[in-house]
């Protein structure tokens, strides 16, 4: 039976994925909060493995955008940033998953862009409210094409960010606080993860503000590149 709606159902948001003709459907996206121990520090928060879990926020899949678009600069912030991340793309479900089956749920992998309002997370932040403002904003999630790597789990290799051609980001995948396989085992802990999860790992340090006019280029190595423009303010 055909439903019948008021108004339009949004369409369904999809990653392009290298090497295929079909486009890979988003479910959920999942972010790592400081999860490099250089970003950490740099909010003022560093972190004790020892003694915490990783921690997470989401953004509606409605906010997904991808590499090459130009975003306008959103009005209700001053302080707009970049966060370079690596995405794991979750293909198959799991729940509980142990560490060392992690890789069974990994469709393959995409180079994201973590936009963020950082005077609006931080605000939120110290008065202990919720991060949407400052996170799950429109046009905040920004992903290149999806990378097909089934059960491969990624543990090292260069990430990096320019802005205009000036490094802002260098770092590498080996200096994630918890792993791909501790990411995903830890996540099934709360979700029954499904295909077409996205988890955006974290960023390393050297975040910063962007202008209006601005263009990043961020780069995974054996991953991928991933483009943004700044547009105008709006
Ligand atoms: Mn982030």
């Amino acid at each position: 039976m055909t439903v019948a709606y008021l108004w339009s159902p949004p369409a369904v948001p999809t990653l392009a994925v290298r090497g295929r003709a079909e486009r890979a459907p988003v479910h959920r996206l999942f972010f790592v909060g400081r999860n490099y121990h250089a970003h950490a520090v740099e909010m003022g928060r560093p972190i004790d493995k020892g003694s915490e879990a990783p921690f997470y926020f989401t953004k509606s899949p409605s906010t997904l955008v991808e590499s090459g678009a130009t975003v306008p600069y959103p009005l209700a912030t001053k302080d707009y940033q970049y966060e370079m991340e690596l995405v794991v793309v979750i293909g198959r479900p799991g729940f509980r998953v142990t560490e060392a089956d992690a890789h069974t749920l990994i469709a393959g992998y995409a180079c994201g862009l973590d936009m963020t309002r950082r005077d609006l997370q931080l605000a939120a932040r110290d008065k202990g409210r919720p991060w949407d403002l400052g996170k799950d904003i429109e046009h905040g999630s920004v992903v290149s094409e999806m990378v097909p790597m089934p059960g491969v789990v990624v543990e090292r290799g260069a990430i990096a960010l320019q802005v205009n051609g000036q490094p802002r980001q260098a770092s590498d995948l080996s200096k994630l606080i918890w792993s791909v396989r501790e990411l995903i085992a830890d996540l099934s802990r709360h979700y029954h993860l499904q295909p077409g999860d996205l988890i955006y790992t974290g960023t390393p340090e050297g975040v910063g503000p962007l202008q209006p006019g601005d263009r990043i280029d961020g780069r995974v190595e054996g991953i991928g590149e991933i483009v943004l423009h700044v547009g105008a303010a709006r």
